[in-house]
């Protein structure tokens, strides 16, 4: 929820001045939370009053009484909360139903089915939950089959990107189930222009966050597509920040745009929905998925030529797996957003730790007293190394050290968890 907020003040300024370059202030006057953000506010209300009054049982919310509950509750926040903020940018049919007497849905499929659905994608304790809770609280203004779409497809990815799919596992599921996807944003930008419908919208939004490199770089791709800015800044923003989090300076910046009413909101959700806070979660997501995987690499070996002057026999290499591939590719963008790591020292810093830039060395380190930094420079050898020595890199992920740097990273993240909540 916090992501579809910062998503829509960064993109408040251009929604109606669009500006189609990543290069820009990301908080700057006349920027103020939208239509989005507190619609988002009012789900979220109603989400949590709904879900404490009746917890789940198991692995899901349940009966059909939990969901008539939740949609009037729901309704009831956006009418409530909505009719304080008249002017904060609601589409005219939306106006009307936030101050009629008696709310119908209205068979739409604007794309504020979408931007506001995210506390779904963060309630939710299951994918069918995640689907029926962004159904319930949609169908009661955008009712269309394509509101409903734009909703769910967005609640979905934001359900799979916390719970530890790649990108590339959360592409695959979005074009099985809702959206092709098959444009890149490059190729789109110069002809895209402002749509106010899911269909127009939410792939391009999910497209952002696919292409993205970090939390900031998701929001500046949002914004440098143009259109309807803070809606394609909220949507991808809510699964930017499911899958990355978000950084605390970005949160502050945003938190302060908020009044007291929505503020206190936020509070509650949050206490109600504490967000992970894993930092390394990025990283460690692959622990599972590379000890279940049935290969990482193959070695191929040159079986061709005879080590004549006319054939030479090239050098064996190893064919990495998508798995490892997208694993190294992660790791880089980390690598680039997070520079206060100082990684490209990776050598000094094994070096300060006792370790030195080798196989043996960095096979046995003990890892009990190492911390955030030393740990990311064994990553980082691991796959410096493949680049000066075949075979490297799968060696390190073979014999279980890099599972074992992954876990300490793991082990990092819950014990900076713990000193929060103590
Ligand atoms: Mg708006």
């Amino acid at each position: 929820m916090l992501g579809a907020i910062i998503g829509d003040i960064v993109g408040s300024r251009f929604e109606f001045n669009n500006h189609r370059s990543k290069e820009f202030d990301l908080f700057a006057d006349g920027c103020f939370a939208t239509d989005d953000s507190i619609m988002t506010l009012a789900v979220a209300k109603g989400i949590m009053e709904v879900v404490k009054a009746n917890p789940p049982s198991g692995y899901a919310y349940g009966h059909a009484e939990f969901y008539g509950y939740l949609a009037d509750r729901v309704e009831r926040y956006m009418q409530e909360i909505g009719h304080k903020y008249p002017n904060c940018g609601f589409g005219g049919m939306f106006y009307k139903w936030v101050f009629s007497k008696d709310p119908e849905p209205y068979n739409s499929f604007g794309n504020g089915a979408a931007m506001r659905v995210s506390p779904a994608g963060f309630a939710a304790i299951s994918e069918r939950d995640a689907i029926d809770l962004a159904e319930a609280v949609t169908v009661i203004t955008h009712d269309h089959e394509e509101g409903v779409k734009g909703a769910t497809a967005t609640t979905l990815a934001i359900f799979l990107a916390r719970h530890g799919a790649t990108k590339n596992e959360i592409r695959e599921r979005i074009v099985l189930d809702y959206y092709p996807l098959d444009f890149r944003i490059n190729d789109i930008r110069s002809t895209y222009k402002f749509n106010e419908t899911c269909q127009e919208t939410v792939p391009q939004a999910i497209e952002c966050f696919l292409e993205s490199t970090s939390f900031e770089d998701a929001i500046r791709t949002a914004i440098s597509l143009g259109g309807d800015s803070d809606t394609i800044g909220a949507i991808t923003g809510a699964i930017a920040e499911a899958y990355y989090g978000v950084p605390v300076d970005i949160k502050e910046k945003a938190l302060s745009y908020l009044d007291e009413e929505l503020r206190a909101i936020f509070d509650a959700w949050y206490e109600f929905r504490p967000s992970d806070g894993e930092k390394f979660k990025v990283l460690t997501k692959y622990i599972g998925k590379i000890s279940a995987a049935d290969s990482l690499g193959e070695w191929i070996i040159d079986k061709e030529n005879d080590g004549t002057p006319e054939h030479p026999i090239n050098m064996p290499f190893v064919n990495y797996s998508r798995l490892v591939i997208d694993f190294e590719q992660e790791f880089y963008q980390f690598f680039e957003a997070n520079p206060e790591y100082l990684l490209t020292g990776y050598r000094e810093i094994l070096e300060k730790n006792g370790l030195k830039w080798n196989n043996k060395k960095m096979r046995s380190a003990d890892l009990n007293g190492l911390d955030e930094q030393c740990v990311l420079a064994l990553i980082t050898g691991a796959i410096r190394a493949e680049r000066f020595c075949d075979g490297a890199l799968l060696g390190f992920i073979e014999d279980g050290s890099l599972a074992k740097w992954l876990k300490r990273l793991k082990d990092i993240d819950w014990q900076r968890q713990e000193r929060q909540i103590q």
